[in-house]
């Protein structure tokens, strides 16, 4: 009977496995029809200079809106786009939005375009998808960030290497997102010349409540300024953590503290305000 019992739990697990195959196949499928055509969006997300007022740059976060599953998750979709190829049109798609959109704000304000390691399989065709985003949209490259995580450099590092110099050389920023997550971020530092450090929300988070999280993002900091990098803080969601911030020196701040990620349109409202006003609403 117990035997008959774990044939029938067997079968059940096949049956299982064959709707979580079945449902990814429908995701994979979606996907690849929301690409070609554009149903994704971008919603974007100030980051704000340590005043706390002034814009300095808007990230272009990924968003599917789909059609049964409501609003799904970058950090879901952007993997299963790494597998199935779509990568590289997801890429393309982004930065050509993201730089057309960027180039109606205000001067002063850049934008940030995420870019997966897997994009850098293909130099030639990054390099020539970013030169065409800024030539058609006209944005200044000097306004345009480029945001890529340690595993850029860990992986095939020479060519990656050179390949982020010669988008450097295009007049761009290229910022490194997420610091201290990966294994030996520090010698990334001196392996290429980045103008950005961006640290992750896991270390801004334990701000106030672990002694060690303040004494490395004030490490951080001060090696940022020595080497002239900008330094970020992410995820910033409480004033006591702004505070904190400013005491360690941190250059820009981006959390919900000081906006959600918006929509286009809503994000254009949002800097003619801050125009208007000379500084942001805080949000909490
Ligand atoms: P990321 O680049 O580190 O982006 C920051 C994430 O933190 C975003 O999550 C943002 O919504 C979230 N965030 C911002 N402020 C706060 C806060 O105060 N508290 C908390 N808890 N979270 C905050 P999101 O939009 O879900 O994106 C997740 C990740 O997906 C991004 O992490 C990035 O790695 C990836 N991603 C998003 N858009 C793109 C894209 O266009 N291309 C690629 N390759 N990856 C993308
Ligand atoms: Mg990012
Ligand atoms: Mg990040
Ligand atoms: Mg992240």
């Amino acid at each position: 009977r117990a035997k008959a019992e774990g044939r029938r739990r067997f079968r059940f697990f096949e049956y299982d496995m064959d709707a979580s195959l079945q449902a990814r196949r429908h995701l994979e499928h979606d996907l690849r029809q929301a690409v070609c055509t554009d149903a994704l969006a971008i919603h974007y997300q100030p980051l704000v200079g340590i005043d706390g007022g002034t814009v300095t740059v808007c990230e272009a976060l990924l968003r599917w809106p789909h059609p049964q599953r409501g609003w799904i998750s970058p950090a879901e979709f952007v993997p299963l786009a790494e597998e199935i190829g779509l990568i590289g049109a997801l890429g393309e798609w982004v930065l050509e939005r993201a730089c057309r959109e960027a180039a109606l704000w205000p001067d002063g304000v850049k934008v940030a375009v995420n870019l997966s390691p897997m994009q850098f399989r293909d130099p030639e065709a990054l390099l020539r998808t970013v030169t065409e985003a800024l030539d058609r949209s006209g944005l200044a490259p000097g306004r345009l960030e480029l945001e890529i995580t340690e595993s850029v450099l860990l992986a095939d590092s020479e060519a990656n290497v050179a390949a982020l110099r010669r988008l450097k050389a295009l007049g761009l920023r290229i910022a490194m997102d997420d610091f201290g997550t990966g294994y030996s971020s520090l010698s990334y530092l001196h392996r290429f010349p980045f103008d950005k450090i961006k640290i992750d929300q896991s270390f801004v988070r334990e701000l106030g409540v672990s002694r060690h999280c303040s004494a490395i993002i004030q490490a951080v900091t001060s090696l940022g300024r020595s080497l002239g990098i900008t330094t970020v803080a992410e995820g910033v969601e409480t004033a006591e953590q702004f505070d904190l911030l400013r005491q360690a020196g941190c250059d820009e701040a981006q959390g919900y503290l000081f906006a959600q990620p918006m929509p286009a349109g809503e994000l254009q409202a949002f800097l003619g305000r801050k125009a208007g006003s000379g500084s942001i609403p805080r949000a909490a």
